[in-house]
């Protein structure tokens, strides 16, 4: 199958029917660098990834572009209907031969559903690997400087879930759980007074040290620190909330000499990174790893269109074929694909990519581009496109391009046929995202295009007040005072590290 097959259990590699097969990653808790080698391995070869909230949105960069990546979201407590559509799903698409991988949080076989996920595999006669992470149960005490055991403290450590009252699963044993030497609780924080009061009832004493990790290994972690009879009145008073490891025990303590991880600069703040396509999420994935929790709204996806490509007319019909972003790349290929046609059909056709993205995306369909810009602009392009005298020019675009870049080639003598290769859409935000957006210190737009699906996307909603608008470029901050009636900053400067810097300064700023 051309896939890893190290570690997978009963020769599954050669027990695949179809070449479909299921891999079940730990995906580690948070800290993309926490991802096993085997995990990346199954990633890159992916055809679908469907991941939760627990799983880090950074590891999907791991995957193919054009694979299908389905968020199956929901934090804690995916109740049976949800779990059964997700077992559903994975097995469906590995029926149909795909290489699925299931991204999740922590370990797979640690309160997470990852065996139920593999019985389901085994049921249906699919292939599967399990690929074991990092567990949070471990590792955000461990980025917290708390080790589960010390010689001479604790030589065991007992993990339990804190949350079995509303799952109707077996009841954990407190008064096992209150003499154990480490007692670490997961899934705990909504019901932290409870399992409190069930270990102070099963004789565990009230100064006994406690310690909550919230998102432990991410750059926003946070650490609370009281005993079983105050930290729930703590967490209250802090606002600390699920997701958190809770360790119960004398290791807790530890954490005074042995804490290492410092947290990113803008850990605590929110910020909205308004999308237009994939490439963007770039922004986000650098504000996480300042520490930013990132909303990115709203969620955009790209469709291709290929029965607008008139691909057979491709080999003596144009001198030009112009791609003018890596998803005009996919989508003409996708075209040519519909078409039952490959590579051989732009035979005598020249081709041109506005920059290095999208040429290494050409080279990945096995294409070379026989002219890049100098700079990755569709002006450069259009400036510096040679032999257009005359010349006939294929333009794969989205259904929102406008006509600047074909009627900047028309000027210069080019016969211009601009089609709606693909189509960017703007999905309606859920309730949490909305909640999240609502609690936003900042606003980023990044195109003026961003502004206006968010507009759209929040329908009748506004912005929260107290949030900062930050627009890149003045075309976006004229739209963005169009659809929100202000620009609070605007950068003038759209390299990442500018607009990075710009943000962290604004940031600092705001109260
Ligand atoms: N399989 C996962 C656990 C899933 S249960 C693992 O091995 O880590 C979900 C619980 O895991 C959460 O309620 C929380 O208690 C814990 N958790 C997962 N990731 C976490 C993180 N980064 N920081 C703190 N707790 C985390």
């Amino acid at each position: 199958m051309g896939v890893p097959c190290e570690g997978s259990p009963r020769g599954s590699c050669a027990k695949a029917m179809n070449g479909g097969h299921v891999w079940i990653v730990g995906a580690g808790p948070g800290d993309p660098g926490l991802l096993t080698l085997a995990g990346q391995r199954a990633l890159a070869a992916a055809d679908v990834v469907i991941y939760d909230a627990l799983a880090p949105a950074a590891l999907l960069r791991h995957a193919p572009r054009g694979a299908e990546l389905v968020y199956v979201g929901k934090r804690s407590g995916a109740h049976l209907r949800r779990q059964d559509e997700i077992e559903m799903l994975m097995v469906e698409r590995a029926r149909a031969g795909k290489r699925v991988v299931r991204l999740k949080g922590g370990d797979p076989f640690v309160f997470g559903r990852g065996a139920e996920e593999a019985l389901a595999c085994r049921a249906a006669d699919v292939p599967f690997t399990v690929v074991p992470g990092v567990t949070s149960a471990i590792g955000a005490l461990a980025y917290a400087g708390i080790p589960v055991t010390y010689r001479g403290m604790a030589t065991s450590f007992l993990v339990v879930p804190g949350n079995e009252a509303d799952e109707g699963g077996a009841s954990v044993d407190w008064s096992l759980a209150a003499q154990a030497e480490t007692l670490v609780i997961l899934m705990g924080m909504r019901t932290l007074e409870e399992n409190m009061r069930c270990l102070l009832d099963a004789g565990c004493p009230p100064g006994r040290p406690v310690t909550c990790v919230r998102w432990g290994t991410r750059a926003d972690q946070e650490v609370l620190t009281g005993t079983v009879g105050t930290i729930a009145a703590l967490a209250a008073e802090h606002g600390l909330e699920s997701p958190a490891v809770i360790v119960v025990g004398e290791v807790a303590t530890l954490a005074a000499d042995l804490a290492w991880f410092e947290p990113g600069p803008l850990a605590g703040r929110r910020v909205v990174v308004s999308r237009t396509r994939e490439e963007e999420s770039d922004l986000a994935r650098r504000l996480e790893s300042l520490g930013a929790y990132v909303v990115e709204a709203p969620v955009i996806v790209t469709r291709n269109r290929p029965e607008n490509v008139d691909t057979h007319c491709v080999e003596g019909c144009w001198d030009w074929l112009v791609l003018a972003s890596p998803n005009a790349v996919d989508a003409f290929f996708a075209a040519l694909r519909t078409a039952g046609l490959d590579t051989r059909a732009l035979h005598g056709v020249s081709i041109a990519a506005v920059g290095a993205a999208t040429e290494a995306v050409l080279q990945q369909h096995g294409v070379r581009a026989d002219f890049v810009p100098s700079r990755a602009t569709s002006e450069a392009l259009a400036e510096e496109l040679p032999r257009t005298t005359g010349a006939r020019v294929f333009l794969p675009v989205s259904n929102l391009s406008d006509s600047r870049l074909s009627d900047a080639l028309r000027k210069r003598g080019a016969k211009v046929q601009q089609v709606a290769a693909y189509e960017i859409v703007a999905e309606p935000l859920d309730e949490q995202r909305l909640r999240e957006i609502r609690e936003a210190d900042l606003v980023t737009f990044a195109s003026a295009t961003a502004a206006r699906f968010l507009r759209a996307a929040l329908g009748d909603r506004d912005l929260p007040p107290s949030a900062r608008l930050v627009s890149i470029g003045e075309q976006t901050s004229k739209v963005v005072v169009e659809c929100f009636g202000r620009v609070d900053h605007q950068v003038d400067d759209p390299s990442l590290d500018a607009v990075v810097t710009s943000l962290q300064e604004c940031l600092a700023r705001a109260p």
